[in-house]
């Protein structure tokens, strides 16, 4: 099914990102976490395309389980830059032979140690967007509510509105910690006339070193109050989880009774935290759906 045809039938959505396996997680590990995560019953799950140093291929192999092994949909990342219209062309109809009709489609980061990009055929996500628009797909791209590390706040706004008008189906957030800055831009896109709906990307906070990487790397702010359990619960891992799933919890409730079309959760493939999350809103989500029995079967 297309994200767009879950979108008629249900709001918000609840859906997971996990990334293919790296140095961290085998592909064996990958895939029994996906069999877990498959227990929350989330409306979807995305597969990350190259980033954080997994390999490209296994996207597509780890999708194909996602929606032909556990009947849940698959969103599949896929990034342009430095692409070829055949390469692109390949993976995409691995995607079609797999059924998946999900994509996430993005430009990608330039190379960090500044190493020059192979030349290809795409130089923005919107490039993708059109290409793919002849497909049969749903057509998923990215969002930055606090705005993208290479452009500014205005032009990067005047970019979205270039990516949505080539054809994009649905939007999902960086991550974000502070829900006001969220709902700002929100307001902004309303005034644009933009209506595509918009999935809050969320990450739970598990480690202080990493996140404070992660938000310098995207330009996202750290709140005072994250910033205060960062500090205090730095050198204590378990009590920072408890601290970070909750801080976690709290944005996403307050986005699901504020009216948001989605939730996606970066699990960064931690299973636990993406249980205990789904535990706590369990009664929530089934406010929204009706299905309490189901949904507090699956997380116990
Ligand atoms: P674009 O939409 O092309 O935007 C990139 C920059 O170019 C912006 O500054 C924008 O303002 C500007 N721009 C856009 N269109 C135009 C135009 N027509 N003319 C001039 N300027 C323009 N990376 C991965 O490698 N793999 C992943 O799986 C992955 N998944 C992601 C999932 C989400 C939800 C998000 C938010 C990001 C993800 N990323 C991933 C990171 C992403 O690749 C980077 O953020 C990248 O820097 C931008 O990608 P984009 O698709 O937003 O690019």
């Amino acid at each position: 099914m297309k994200i767009t045809e879950l979108f008629a039938k249900k709001k918000p959505t609840i859906s997971f990102e996990v990334f293919p396996p790296n140095e961290l997680y085998s592909l064996d590990e990958v895939f029994s976490v996906i069999d877990e995560l498959a227990k929350l019953k989330p409306d979807f799950i995305s597969v990350t395309y190259g980033a954080g140093g997994s390999t490209r291929s296994r996207t597509v192999e780890i999708a194909s389980k996602i929606k032909n092994q556990n009947h849940i949909e698959a969103l599949a990342h896929l990034t342009c830059l430095g692409a070829t219209e055949k390469e692109i062309d390949s993976i995409v109809e691995e995607l079609e032979r797999n059924n998946i009709e999900n994509i996430l489609a993005l430009r990608g980061d330039y190379p960090k140690d500044g190493s020059p990009v192979k030349v290809g055929n795409f130089s923005h996500s919107c490039d993708l967007i059109k290409y793919l628009k002849n497909r049969d797909f749903a057509l998923g791209g990215a969002f930055y509510p606090e705005g993208h590390q290479d452009t500014n706040d205005l032009l990067d706004l005047f970019n979205l509105k270039i990516k949505v008008d080539s054809g994009v189906d649905f939007l999902i957030s960086q991550i974000f910690f502070d829900n006001e800055q969220f709902y700002e831009f929100r307001e902004k896109l309303k005034k644009l006339k933009i209506t595509t709906p918009l999935i809050a990307g969320i990450m739970p906070v598990t480690n202080a070193k990493q996140i404070r990487k992660i938000t310098s790397l995207c330009g996202c702010t750290i709140p005072e109050k994250l910033r205060k359990i960062l500090d205090r619960y730095e050198n204590n891992p378990k009590a920072l989880k408890e601290a970070g799933i909750a801080y976690a919890t709290e944005q996403i409730i307050d986005l699901m009774t504020s009216d948001i079309d989605g939730i996606h959760i970066y699990t960064m493939n931690k299973v636990e935290m993406a249980k205990k999350i789904m535990e706590s809103i369990t009664n929530i989500r089934a406010d929204f759906e009706g299905e309490y029995n189901e949904i507090n079967r699956a997380v116990k």
